[in-house]
């Protein structure tokens, strides 16, 4: 039996209420004991990882990431994608289907998965779209795709605008025991807008996305749920006014659940204008912001929204209102981004800061590292039904060991991801994923 002893490290596993310095033993690949037990000493020293100062969860779970294979290996791959899961401390991921073709059949399931199983650095699922080619014009065949294993349905990237096809759409997973995740943004309300509609777009001169183009959306999808019963997952909530909505619903009782992401809790539009045109407020918080004005490293979907947004989803995520943190990892080429603001790709590349931004809420007193973990592991895992995120006696041995107080300086370049597309190039992060591991073997460790 081959073993291996994490000892003295602050073990959190927030699914047992497990918060104390203790050891954590792993054998044939699977967690064996959480306690305070002795390293026998014959054990030889490559069997034994000193955790002293570090904290030990469960591998994080991601929800929702851009892997991008098949159809746009350009921007990333299975291989990339995962690799940088496991630098930011993944080791469970679950792709999107807005890839060339798009996830909408069996076979393109099977191949997301078979392709995670044999190249992925972590393990790998996948979503399938909701509608045939993400067009919101017909459903796709759920059912098989649920038997080849997708975990959820979405259309990510796009929004199921029509609201009698997200009705059956919804009656369909309630059937399959899966969610549909919606990605909310009413495209005639976003109407070509880049940035968040607001002071700073006026300031800037962008073409304005204003809040209520996500909650009318995110509205509608609760008054659905509340027809059909199916499960709604929202995806990225990035406004004050949505977490008002998704909280009423909860306390309903409707099965909604929702995710938030390290940017969204994090930046503001501020960082659209970037350098000198930052606001004091936002320049005290973080003393210094790398992005200048229109840096398209900012552009995201849903985009950045005001101080008052990432406040309230912050306080939700403390509250309990959200069931998960995700990055949204959407990784594109330089190329892609290399343009005017109004045409550069949307998204950025987040897996590997993820974890180095969350625990500048920590350090700054903002988030709890238990609730840090808690959202990065048992709660996402139970959001989609994913063997992940435990700790418990014969879970398989998926660790991620958090270096608190690491120093480093976010450099795009040394990325495992494609994507080097991120706004926070340049930043000094305290905290990092040092170790991650999945079924007992080491599958990233710090220099
Ligand atoms: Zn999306």
């Amino acid at each position: 039996m081959s073993e291996l002893w994490i000892v003295n490290g602050r073990v959190i596993d927030p699914g047992q209420d497990i918060d104390e310095i203790t050891n954590l033993v792993v054998a044939d690949g699977k967690v064996e004991e959480v306690g305070a037990i002795q390293a026998p000493s014959y054990l030889p020293s490559e069997q034994i990882i000193d955790a002293s100062g570090k904290v030990v969860c469960p591998g994080f779970v991601d929800l929702h990431v851009h892997l991008r294979q098949p159809g746009y290996e350009e921007k990333e791959t299975i291989l990339t994608g995962t690799l940088a899961a496991a630098a930011g401390g993944f080791t469970t991921v679950v792709a999107m289907p807005n890839t060339r073709p798009t996830i909408d059949t069996r076979a393109d399931v099977e191949f997301v998965m078979e392709t995670g199983r044999r190249e992925g650095a972590v393990r790998v699922y996948t979503t399938g779209s909701v509608t045939k080619g993400q067009k919101s014009e017909e459903l796709s065949e759920l059912g098989e795709m649920a038997e080849a294993g997708a975990v959820a349905f979405t259309d990510d990237g796009h929004t199921i605008t029509n609201a009698k096809l997200m009705r059956h759409a919804l009656e369909y997973a309630r059937m399959l025991g899966r969610p549909i995740a919606q990605h909310c943004e009413d495209p005639s309300l976003v109407a070509g807008g880049y940035m968040h509609e607001g002071r700073i777009s006026a300031l800037l001169g962008l073409r304005g996305n204003p809040s209520a183009a996500e909650e009318t959306m995110v509205a509608r999808d609760i008054a659905l749920c509340r027809l059909t019963g199916g499960r709604v997952h929202f995806q990225h909530v990035s406004t004050a006014g949505t977490v008002r909505l998704i909280r009423a619903a909860k306390e309903e009782g409707l099965p909604v659940t929702a995710e938030v992401t390290p940017h969204h809790l994090t930046l503001t539009d501020d960082w659209v204008a970037g350098g000198k045109w930052v606001s004091p407020r936002i320049l005290d918080r973080w003393g210094h912001i790398p992005t200048y004005p229109y840096d398209t490293n900012t552009r995201v979907a849903p985009p950045l929204r005001g101080e008052e947004d990432a406040d309230a989803l912050l306080e939700a995520l403390r509250d309990g209102v959200f069931d998960a943190i995700a990055t949204d990892h959407a990784p594109h080429t330089t190329v892609d981004k290399d343009c005017e603001y109004g045409l550069a790709a949307s998204g950025i590349s987040g897996l590997e800061t993820a974890v180095g931004a969350l625990m500048w809420l920590v350090h700054r007193g903002d988030l709890d590292l238990p609730t840090m973990v808690r959202y990065l592991t048992v709660e996402p895992a139970r959001t989609f039904k994913l063997p992940a995120g435990t700790l418990r006696h014969g879970a398989p041995a998926d660790i991620t060991i958090v270096d608190p107080d690491l120093e480093w300086k976010v450099e795009p370049e040394g990325f495992f991801s494609k994507g080097k597309n991120t706004p926070l190039a340049g930043v000094t992060f305290r905290g990092k994923a040092v170790t991650t591991m999945v079924g007992g073997r080491v599958v990233y460790q710090a220099p």
